[in-house]
């Protein structure tokens, strides 16, 4: 299935971290890839984070006089995420003490999962639009909502991809948000999409992919996982609301100073122009914590088209989402994996200075040349600078990313230079 397609049967499901709503977005993704599922117990504890149980809602309305003013399953965000099933009368007092609503968006119904990382608060309770709220009137309300809370499992879906090398790059992406398309299963399609692509070629590197309810699925994931395996994580990236018509978002990683980070800043900025960036966690949180508590400290960037405003409420459906921009989401990982993947030392094959416009080389860039009747542009100048200093980088140590960074250059393009002197035998590239 194409990304836009699975992206529209993902994302009515009914999700939750654990529920029969998540249990067919995996069903799905297991058809597109052969993903490896975990499953943990509901109620599993570890630090602190107790695996929800399997939960749906039946049957939630809300009847006044006789007449149904609500029915919450109108939408998979109309009941109130892990709520407790209750059926009686209430007055308009208390049952709007039981309402979540968003102010800012009246007719959208808002994303309520407060109560699955906070099980201890769990009560009953409707999503509902604004615009009904507001105008509910005094009296008595008939309430019924019935939801299941049953024993079960939570999945992790795990794809290894691998590599020439067992160090491993993580691509993860969430599947517990009901009903929604940005957030995240635009996140989801991406990642699957870019394993379908990195498994029809050859990489340096290992991957796996990771699709799981938003922290719990990880970290229960990293808690059970062999100390080996999780010795051999390198960086991973966590891949999210990428669908949207919006600039794309690069949120570094803790230190913000690892491969992973200069590589996508790179990429970014040679071929997104109008992309925006900013520290840990500043742009949008999700499971970069998990990757990078400590113990583990494996350098996570976070992808996204953050912020936008149908987020986390109803309207964040298929119509927000653009096949050209799942599609530009998934070349920009590809591009930033790609400089990972082929990133490295030089080393020359020659000493003293090499004479690049002679025919045998033809390694010249005439950038500068005042006889040539064409405006000088920076990257003329930028690529003059860097002809004259190319030699001495090639010393077995400086990288082709250090020397794209040095000049301001597109990672790219400075590579299929260097690929030039490769190919006149001046030097040869140390992959290792
Ligand atoms: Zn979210």
């Amino acid at each position: 299935m194409n990304m836009l397609e699975l992206l529209k049967k993902m994302c009515k499901c009914a999700m939750a971290p654990v529920s029969p709503g998540t249990d067919e977005v995996n069903r799905l993704a297991i058809g597109e890839l052969p993903f490896k599922v975990h499953e943990y117990p509901t109620l599993s504890e570890h630090n602190g984070w107790i695996v929800p149980l399997n939960w749906h809602a039946k049957k939630a309305t809300i009847h006044k006089d006789g007449k149904l003013i609500y029915d919450g399953m109108q939408h998979p965000l109309g009941v109130m995420g892990y709520s407790k099933s209750f059926s009686g009368k209430v007055s308009l007092e208390e049952l709007k003490k039981h309402l979540s609503y968003r102010m800012d968006l009246p007719y959208a119904i808002g994303y309520h999962c407060d109560w699955y990382y906070k099980p201890q608060n769990r009560n009953w309770g409707f999503s509902m639009p604004y615009s009904l709220y507001r105008d509910l009137q005094s009296g008595e309300y008939e309430v019924q909502i019935e939801t299941v809370s049953a024993k079960g499992t939570m999945k992790t879906l795990d794809l290894l991809i691998p590599g020439e090398s067992q160090e491993t790059i993580i691509l993860n992406a969430h599947n517990c948000h009901g009903g929604q398309a940005n957030d995240d299963i635009s996140g989801v399609v991406v990642a699957i999409e870019v394993a379908k692509r990195l498994m029809k070629k050859k990489n340096r590197y290992s991957y796996r992919i990771i699709i799981a309810p938003e922290h719990f699925g990880t970290v229960f994931y990293l808690a059970n996982l062999d100390e080996k395996e999780g010795k051999k994580f390198k960086y991973g990236i966590f891949l999210e609301m990428l669908g949207n018509n919006n600039r794309l978002a690069l949120q570094k990683s803790f230190t913000g100073k690892s491969e992973i980070d200069r590589a996508a800043m790179n990429y970014l900025t040679h071929n997104h122009p109008d992309f925006h960036h900013d520290e840990f966690r500043n742009i949008i949180g999700n499971d970069e914590t998990v990757w990078e508590a400590p113990g583990y400290e494996i350098p996570t960037i976070s992808l996204s088209r953050a912020p936008y405003r149908e987020y986390h409420t109803s309207y964040d459906n298929e119509s927000i989402i653009f096949e050209e921009k799942l599609e530009e989401s998934v070349k920009a990982v590809m591009g930033i994996l790609n400089i990972l993947d082929t990133n490295c030392a030089i080393e020359r094959k020659f000493k003293g200075l090499i004479a690049l416009s002679n025919p045998k080389y033809d390694l010249y860039k005439p950038t500068v040349d005042p006889s040539l009747n064409r405006q000088i542009t920076k990257n003329d100048i930028q690529w003059n600078k860097l002809m004259d200093r190319m030699p001495r980088y090639f010393d077995g140590k400086t990288k082709v990313l250090d020397i794209a960074e040095l000049h301001e250059l597109d990672y790219t393009a400075v590579f299929n230079y260097i690929n030039q002197f490769k190919e006149k035998k001046l030097v040869e590239l140390l992959r290792n």
